[in-house]
């Protein structure tokens, strides 16, 4: 009997995969210069486990997520890892246990998609003291852009070395120039931004739609306000304006948001209410 959270858009599951949960030492946003303060206290109501403390730190959450559809089972990101991972300190991944919840191996596995190529999304991808990778019927997906972006870095960072360039170098790893098709209901699409190269999941079935979003969303004031520029994009304009654009395409098709670094599962709607957004859990 499967012991973790699931999601049914028309034929298609989704199942939350939680890597864990940490305490970050400062807030998810800070206003820039010319912007208005936050006004904290309704975000920490509605979304009590994003923050901690009084000073509303970033609670972070790390959601991983498993697709079945069309006969294929696909994973969306890979999570912390065991560490150590220096922002979220002693946090130790749980991937491995939340997969074994719902009743699936690493072999069962036949595609893992990064939504772009950050530390926090990629650490479960090898077995490391094996040289080999963890999922081992899998294909691994990157978009192009993020290879070249983080490949491209002198040094290359130590995480892209241990959880990335094997998947390339044991010949695993596809490379996407754009908007991908999964399945016929399970689209990859570009949301540029936080990363060159970073993308967003369209789940389509039976008149039911959701969006698993990677790092569009990195916290519940950014559906709120998602005109605030977020530290970690390395675009900020084009990480407002991506967010802006799904917001939209959120609301008129009626998606269900799937949110990975929301308290788990993740999954929720955007609601209207005080004149705002906000996210509401399912
Ligand atoms: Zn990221
Ligand atoms: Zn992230």
């Amino acid at each position: 009997m499967s012991r973790g959270a699931r999601l049914q858009i028309g034929n298609v599951e989704v199942w939350a995969l939680p890597d864990g949960a940490a305490d970050l030492g400062a807030q998810a946003a800070h206003p820039i210069e010319g912007e208005p303060p936050i006004d904290w206290p309704p975000i920490a109501e509605r979304n009590p486990d994003s923050v901690h403390g009084p000073d509303h730190h970033w609670r972070i959450h790390n959601n991983c997520y498993l697709i079945r559809s069309a006969g294929r089972a696909i994973v969306v990101d890979l999570g912390v890892g065991v560490g150590p991972y220096p922002p979220y300190q002693r946090m130790h991944g749980r991937l491995p246990t939340a997969l074994a919840d719902v009743d699936t191996t690493f072999e069962d596995v036949d595609t893992v998609f990064f939504t772009h190529c950050h530390p926090d999304h990629v650490a479960w991808s090898m077995v490391e003291d094996e040289g080999r990778p963890r999922f081992p019927s899998a294909r691994y997906l990157l978009h192009e852009k993020d290879w070249q972006e983080f490949t491209g870095r002198d040094p290359v960072p130590r995480y892209v070395e241990r959880f990335v360039r094997p998947l390339d170098t044991l010949e695993v790893l596809d490379l996407l120039p754009g908007e991908t098709a999964l399945t016929p209901e399970v689209t990859a699409i570009e949301a540029p931004g936080h990363t060159p190269g970073h993308m967003a999941v369209v789940i389509s079935s039976n008149g039911e739609q959701a969006i698993i979003s990677g790092d569009v969303f990195n916290h519940p004031i950014y559906v709120t306000e998602p005109w605030r520029e977020f530290v970690a994009d390395l675009d900020r304009r084009q990480g407002i304006a991506t967010r802006e654009t799904l917001l939209d395409r959120i609301e008129a098709e009626g998606m269900t948001l799937i949110a990975e670094h929301f308290p788990e599962p993740g999954f929720g709607h955007v609601i209207r209410a005080e004149g705002k957004r906000w996210f509401r859990a399912l």
